[in-house]
């Protein structure tokens, strides 16, 4: 497909004999090459892995602003409630304003997931509290997975989306979500394919230190859901991050048991279950914008300049935990059902 916005090249070393290679680590020659290469190589991957989600993410980004700019100027069709008008821009119709709103809500949820990880980068370097330190930690070991799968994708069929909207012109190359389209795919591959980022998740970072630092970190939600679940505004909005927390607890215990009982089921749920994770943790960092967003417009008063700033992200964070968080407890319904037939079938059962 080719990632034109990019400088890629592909290097082909030793090609021509005389090709060194150095081990990198701690007197990895003095230690017949048992160095600490590995654990700096993954201090590198993890880093790549977080650049990767924000590549998908500015290119989520890209489409949607072109997205936008199109169905404002795009004149097509009449209203629905009022046929007898002239034709107006698609951005006036209500799919194209969904699609629109699909894209901001992602958009804002990753960057509110996003961004919180990256105050623990800031955290883990520079905090005095070693305790501070040791949580911010914690935090990127168990999202850098999500971080990376997550946006790269979502972003693909984000990015359709984007392309649809924009009719016949978006699957031409000359215009720009086909080229972002194409540019976008690798994050889902590089860097360890999302499934291998799924593993991560419910291999190891789930089971870090007995499963007590994941725990942790759900329990961190639980905490935040009880501290809000009566906000008068977003009333809805918190039952449905406590009925989404409620199912994927059960979805763990679920998980729990497969491991014991059935190791194939891990490998079988396990990229549903990295996005459920991603939708929880979005949802609960959107959440807290909105809170605040609630209460500065209300302090700001309609007529200031920021007031559709506040009052779109409360909008854009309920259309989010509306219209996507409740995936995560259909996803604790599918797991606990533990539906087998995908991987008891022959393998000649793919034949047509
Ligand atoms: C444009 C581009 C640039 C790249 N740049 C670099 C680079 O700079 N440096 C570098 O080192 N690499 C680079 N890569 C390679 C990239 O990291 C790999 O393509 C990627 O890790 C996937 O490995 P693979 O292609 O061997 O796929 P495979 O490992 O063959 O995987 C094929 C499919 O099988 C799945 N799969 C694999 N193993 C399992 C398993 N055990 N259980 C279930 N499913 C499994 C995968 O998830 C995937 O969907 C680049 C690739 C591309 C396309």
């Amino acid at each position: 497909m080719g990632q034109h916005g990019s400088v890629t090249a592909s290097l082909a070393a030793g090609q021509n004999g005389h090709c060194r290679g150095w081990l990198l680590g701690k007197d990895p020659l003095k230690n017949e090459g048992k160095g600490e290469g590995m654990t700096q190589m993954f201090q590198m991957m993890n880093m790549a892995r977080m650049q990767t989600g924000h590549m998908s993410l500015s290119c989520i980004v890209n489409a949607f602003a072109n997205a936008r700019d199109n169905a404002k100027e795009r004149i097509q069709g009449r209203l629905m409630t009022n046929p007898k008008a002239g034709r107006v821009a698609i951005i006036n119709h209500e799919n194209t304003k969904r699609t629109l709103m699909m894209g901001k809500a992602h958009i804002e949820a990753i960057r509110a997931m996003m961004y919180r990880v990256y105050l623990a980068f800031d955290q883990r370097h520079r905090d005095p509290e070693p305790a501070v330190r040791k949580a911010a930690n914690d935090l990127i070991e168990i999202t850098t997975p999500l971080c990376k799968a997550y946006p790269s994708d979502e972003g693909w069929w984000l990015i359709g989306e984007a392309i649809q909207s924009y009719g016949g012109y978006g699957y031409c190359s000359e215009y720009p979500c086909a080229q972002i389209a194409t540019d976008m795919k690798i994050y889902s591959i590089w860097e360890g394919t999302n499934f291998i980022q799924s593993m991560d998740l419910v291999g190891r970072k789930m089971n870090m230190k007995g499963g007590s630092i994941f725990s942790d970190w759900v329990q961190e939600m639980v905490d935040f859901y009880e501290a809000n679940k009566d906000h008068e505004a977003l009333s809805k909005e918190f039952a449905n991050l406590g009925k989404a927390l409620a199912a994927y607890k059960n979805m763990l215990k679920a998980l729990a048991g497969y491991s014991k009982t059935n190791v194939s089921m891990i490998p079988l749920y396990s990229h549903r279950v990295l996005t459920a994770t991603s939708q929880l943790f979005c949802g609960r960092q959107i959440l807290d914008q909105a809170v605040l967003a609630e209460k500065r417009a209300k302090e700001v008063g309609p007529d200031h300049f920021d007031y559709t700033f506040y009052t779109g992200k409360v909008a854009t964070a309920r259309y989010y935990v509306r219209n996507v968080v409740p995936n995560v407890w259909a996803v604790a319904e599918i797991v606990i059902d533990g539906d087998t037939s995908a991987i008891d079938v022959e393998i000649d059962v793919f034949e047509d």
